[in-house]
């Protein structure tokens, strides 16, 4: 391991954390274990601890620990630690480690658009930033890397899928030089939080993809925050309301209204160093499929 990788990784959490404080938003602590904690869309092995007469989950994201967080303060980040024991068959993905950690933010009353000029403003800052100390040591790991110009192109994912087949978001990650945004994801991809829009099928929400074949590096969306809606939206994914009490006891006290997104930190400095694995970005990277330190 390159220190300079770790240096980059350093560097990043410095000036992602600056640019959002300046954007007027804090930073809270992470939750590391909690009884409620994200289902995702797709599954993993279960991490859960056995503690007294119940159990704790350990964090796969904290998108519920944000909605309420905002109760108290509008605008919010969290550097999340994450554990999702991701299946083997993603071992070779260069994209899946079982512990990452995600720049994850929220902010009350805020759209998808306001989230998605968010996102392209801290990553064209951050890049900047970088440049500037690490200029040398960036071009050489990176001989594309140049700073992205806004506004990042907006892609309706069915229209891509249309177009490309299933296999859609590799083709564009691939051909593109810049990165983009993928709107509109269907509610079937996505789990049941992300608002959905008034066509009933697809969601106000979106990824960001990287250029160069990196693909995916941040998911996000306008959230869900009424109850009824809730329910029907936890109906359609099969889901048992009786075991999300602590969620929808939540929500019967009210939740405000938001939008924002997670962010993997590793799958951002892999992008920027054009490193071959996203394992080369941390001293104990864990790969789906295998024990290690
Ligand atoms: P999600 O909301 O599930 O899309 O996760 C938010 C972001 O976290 C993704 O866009 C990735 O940047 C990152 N991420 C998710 N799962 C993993 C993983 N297994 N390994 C590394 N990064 C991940
Ligand atoms: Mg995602």
């Amino acid at each position: 391991m390159k220190k300079e990788v770790l240096e980059v990784v350093s560097e990043t959490i410095f000036r992602m954390g600056e640019f959002l404080r300046k954007e007027g938003f804090i930073e809270l602590l992470p939750v590391i274990i909690s009884p409620l904690t994200d289902p995702l869309n797709h599954s993993v092995n279960e991490a859960k601890i056995p503690y007294e007469d119940g159990f704790y989950h350990l964090t796969k994201s904290m998108i519920f620990h944000k909605q309420l967080a905002l109760r108290t303060y509008p605008k919010i980040f969290i550097f999340s630690p994450n554990v999702r024991l991701e299946t083997k068959d993603k071992k070779h993905t260069g994209r899946h480690l079982i512990e990452f950690t995600q720049l994850d933010l929220e902010v009350k009353d805020a759209t998808r658009e306001d989230i998605l000029t968010l996102v392209e403003n801290l990553i064209i800052y951050t890049m900047e930033k970088l440049h500037e100390k690490f200029k040398d040591f960036i071009e050489k790991k990176n001989p594309n890397f140049h700073i992205p110009k806004r506004p990042f192109e907006r892609i309706k994912y069915l229209e891509a899928k249309n177009l490309y087949g299933e296999d859609f978001e590799a083709i564009l990650s691939k051909k593109a030089t810049e990165p983009f945004f993928l709107i509109d994801i269907p509610i079937e991809e996505r789990e049941f939080y992300d608002r959905l829009s008034e066509d009933g099928k697809t969601l106000v929400d979106m990824d960001l993809i990287y250029p160069y074949s990196f693909q995916e590096g941040m998911s996000g969306g306008e959230r869900e925050n009424e109850l009824e809606r809730i329910i029907f939206r936890m109906k359609a994914k099969n889901m048992d309301p009786n075991e999300w009490q602590w969620y929808l006891d939540e929500v019967k006290k009210s939740i405000p209204r938001s939008a924002g997104c997670g962010i993997g930190i590793e799958r951002f400095v892999r992008f920027v160093l054009n490193l071959p694995n996203i394992k080369d970005t941390k001293l104990f990277a864990k790969l789906p499929g295998e024990i290690s330190l």
